[in-house]
């Protein structure tokens, strides 16, 4: 059942093949959605009959709504309880090219016709992708890369198995599991996203753990342990008793944008003529006021009135507020004082998680509830560009040379969720132009800092070296160095500063994944573990050549569009210094592991460092980022800007071409997991977005409830 909006000619014409076998999926949400409209009509009709009643005889009213309300409720529990039993489950057992189905022109055709193409398999596309199949869209999705799940996807290095490292997903907030359940259209929730802990040695459960650098030489006691909002607070004043009003202040003022915050995410659902007027009449003045300014600006002013004799507390106290800077992908200096409030106090309070099975269960997942109801995401399958009709209308893709060039047709929508910068590089420049993309130049956002990442194979065990399930966040601050500054230093010579002043997080997968020791070491074989050591880092510090680095645009941070780029699948051609280079990061890098786990010496058999030229070979935006474009306050601040969040608007000035992901709402996983969801509710309309908002409340409350389980 394909609900194709807008059927297009041409379309159809390349495409007028059989439709995709009716996966197991597809039979449960159509009885649902027949279930609810059935719901929705019984209720209409019996409500009209009380109001009918009502008229004719207030006492016999009564009677009639009391049993139309019995009755209407017990059905639509009934109906709601049928849907939530039958709802999808993920196969017993994982098919082995699931995220690994390479491009074939052919078999695209033969699955065909699609009513959506997505651009990208990373959790935006993957989740936009699954929930428009749940609402009877036909989706293909196209991946560049040769596995699906973009930031979520892991790799082995020079293919040594016993290791595999995350690419770009760290931690998340353990909602990522709902999100996800919702996605796939789930009876429970497909994957499990433990909270983090560090339960190994001192029990307290710290996710997160701030040292600063300075303060090193003074052991543990100077170290922040991050266990919830609550404990966080208390402690913070328990250290700074000098700093409370202050604190107060800082406190109040965070809460009151992470208040705001749901609003902002939600009002994107809205087209964007009424989010404008919806986001000024509801958002409160502080959100315009703070969120467009830098966090040391906003720190500076809220503790100007601190005595002089706090001055070193102030800078320490600093330093821990903004210790999770880096979960904001944008150093401290310049960040959104909004990012500062959302990783100091809102993420303490929903808690880090990690997905069991490793980050690529996030991607597989959604994969295999896409195919189940006749979806298909293929990867080595680059897309070059949109194409557009006579009128302008986004009407399918071509893909890249590599791919044999192939054209795709999609009767509904283009989703890309390959980053703005990107889709604007895939509008041809005629069309474009007269489309309004043209004004990517007026998009005054820049694109993000990549991070340097030393993924590192360890022989041993965990708990024997001590290792945490938490993360350490090491911060160049204390003994008169404030964090900005320290940062401003490590940015200006991030080869010079003393190791101990390089800002970074230190985190371990193996001991991240609960379900990873749970498996037996086989008889024989050794215990292997990761750790990964990250850092931010610019893209032109490793430009792959010196015109390279010439021809970016360092205000936008972006590379140079004339490069050229090598497919994710082979081996990129690098300046001579490059490895030079890295030898030096990974040397470095290294001994800062060394020196806050001293138990690893002996016990590391792999280091290799990645680069954000690496992000940029298998995640290409354009310039290495990390988090798509920057979450910086100040000029074209993506809160607060009208004009930034009108031309990253997810219903794109090309018609019929919607964009989502990270770009689409903000950076991190589950957000860019929230950006599919909105995206595909857009796409859908209001009605198809009512019954997909009941079923999921559905599926949560009756997995909330343990009525279906796993
Ligand atoms: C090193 C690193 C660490 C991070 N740590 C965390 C963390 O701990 N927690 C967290 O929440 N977030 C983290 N992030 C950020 C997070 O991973 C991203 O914000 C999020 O995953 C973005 O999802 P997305 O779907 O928007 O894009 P992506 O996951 O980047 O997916 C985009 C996909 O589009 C594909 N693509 C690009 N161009 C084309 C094309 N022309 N044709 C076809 N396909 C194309 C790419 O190959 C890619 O697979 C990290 C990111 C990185 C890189």
């Amino acid at each position: 059942m394909c609900k194709s909006k807008i059927p297009n000619a041409s379309a159809t014409a390349k495409n007028a093949s059989a439709p995709a076998p009716t996966g197991d999926g597809e039979v449960a949400d159509f009885a649902s959605t027949f279930g609810w409209i059935a719901g929705a009509v019984v209720i209409v009709v019996l409500l009209l009959g009380g109001l009918v009643a009502y008229f004719i005889s207030s006492y016999v009213s009564l009677l009639t709504l009391a049993a139309t309300c019995t009755v209407v409720t017990g059905a639509t529990i009934a109906v709601a309880l049928m849907y939530a039993k039958q709802a999808w489950k993920p196969p017993a057992k994982r098919s082995r090219s699931c995220g690994r189905q390479r491009f074939s022109a052919e078999d695209a055709e033969k699955k065909g016709p699609w009513d959506v193409i997505i651009v990208g398999s990373g959790s935006g596309g993957l989740t936009c992708a699954s929930v428009l199949s749940q609402l009877n869209y036909k989706v293909l999705v196209l991946e560049a890369h040769e596995l699906a799940g973009g930031s979520t996807h892991e790799y082995n290095v020079d293919g040594k198995t016993n290791w595999a490292f995350p690419s770009g997903l760290h931690y998340t907030i353990p909602a990522s599991e709902q999100m996800l359940q919702v996605a796939c259209g789930a009876a429970v929730p497909p994957v499990r996203f433990p909270k983090m802990g560090d339960d190994s040695d001192l029990g307290d459960s710290a996710y997160d753990r701030v040292r600063l650098g300075r303060l090193d030489k003074a052991g543990l006691s100077d170290e922040l342990r991050i266990i919830s909002d609550v404990q966080l607070r208390a402690e913070l004043r328990e250290r700074f008793p000098g700093l409370e009003p202050q604190l107060a202040k800082f406190e109040k003022l965070a809460m009151q944008l992470l208040q705001a915050f749901p609003i902002w995410c939600a009002l994107h659902a809205l087209p964007m003529g009424a989010r404008r007027v919806a986001c000024k009449a509801l958002l409160p003045a502080v959100w315009w006021q703070y969120a467009s300014k830098n966090s040391e600006e906003v720190l500076m002013e809220l503790f100007a009135d601190a005595p002089a004799s706090e001055a070193e507390n102030v800078r320490q106290l600093h330093a821990y507020i903004c210790g999770l800077w880096l979960d904001a992908g944008c150093a401290p200096q310049d960040v959104s004082f909004f990012m500062i409030a959302a990783v100091s106090l809102g993420f303490p309070h929903e808690g880090g998680a990690y997905p069991e099975g490793g980050t690529k269960q996030l991607g597989m997942t959604l994969v295999e509830s896409l195919e189940s109801r006749g979806g298909a995401c293929y990867v080595r399958a680059p897309v070059q560009q949109v194409l557009l009709d006579e009128s302008g209308r986004a009407i399918g893709v071509e893909l890249s040379e590599l791919a044999g060039g192939a054209k795709l047709y999609a009767k509904t929508a283009v989703v890309s969720a390959c980053g703005w910068r990107n889709t604007a590089q895939l509008c041809p420049r005629m069309q474009s132009s007269q489309q309004g993309f043209h004004e990517r130049e007026k998009l005054q956002l820049r694109q993000g800092d990549g991070f340097v990442m030393l993924n590192v194979g360890i022989k041993g065990d965990a708990a024997e070296i001590g290792l945490p399930c938490c993360n350490l966040e090491l911060q160049p601050a204390g003994d008169g160095m404030s964090v900005f500054d320290g940062v401003r230093a490590y940015l200006e010579d991030p080869l010079g500063v003393p190791i101990t002043e390089i800002p970074a997080m230190l985190t371990f997968p193996t001991v991240k994944d609960r379900a990873y020791h749970k498996k037996a070491v086989p008889e024989g074989k050794s215990q292997y573990e990761t750790a990964q050591v990250l850092c931010l880092a610019k893209t032109s510090w490793f430009a792959a050549t010196e015109e390279e680095e010439e021809e970016m645009d360092s205000e936008k941070n972006v590379l140079s569009s004339n490069r050229t780029h090598t497919p994710a699948w082979k081996v990129p051609t690098r300046n001579k210094n490059y490895a030079e280079m890295k030898e030096k990061w990974r040397e470095r890098l290294v001994n800062l592991l060394l020196h806050h786990y001293p138990k690893l010496e002996g016990k590391i058999e792999l280091a290799d460092l990645s680069t954000p030229l690496t992000i940029e070979h298998y995640l290409p935006t354009g310039s290495g980022t990390a988090i798509g474009l920057d979450t910086n306050a100040g000029k074209g601040c993506r809160f607060t800007d009208m004009e930034t969040m009108a031309l990253l608007d997810m219903r794109t000035v090309v018609d019929g071409l919607w964009l989502t992901g990270q770009d689409a709402l903000m950076c991190g996983v589950p957000l860019a997991q929230a950006a599919g969801l909105i995206t595909a509710i857009r796409i859908a309309g209001p009605i198809h977005a009512t019954f997909f908002v009941l079923k999921a409340a559905t599926l949560l409350a009756a997995s909330f409830f343990g009525i279906t389980k796993s």
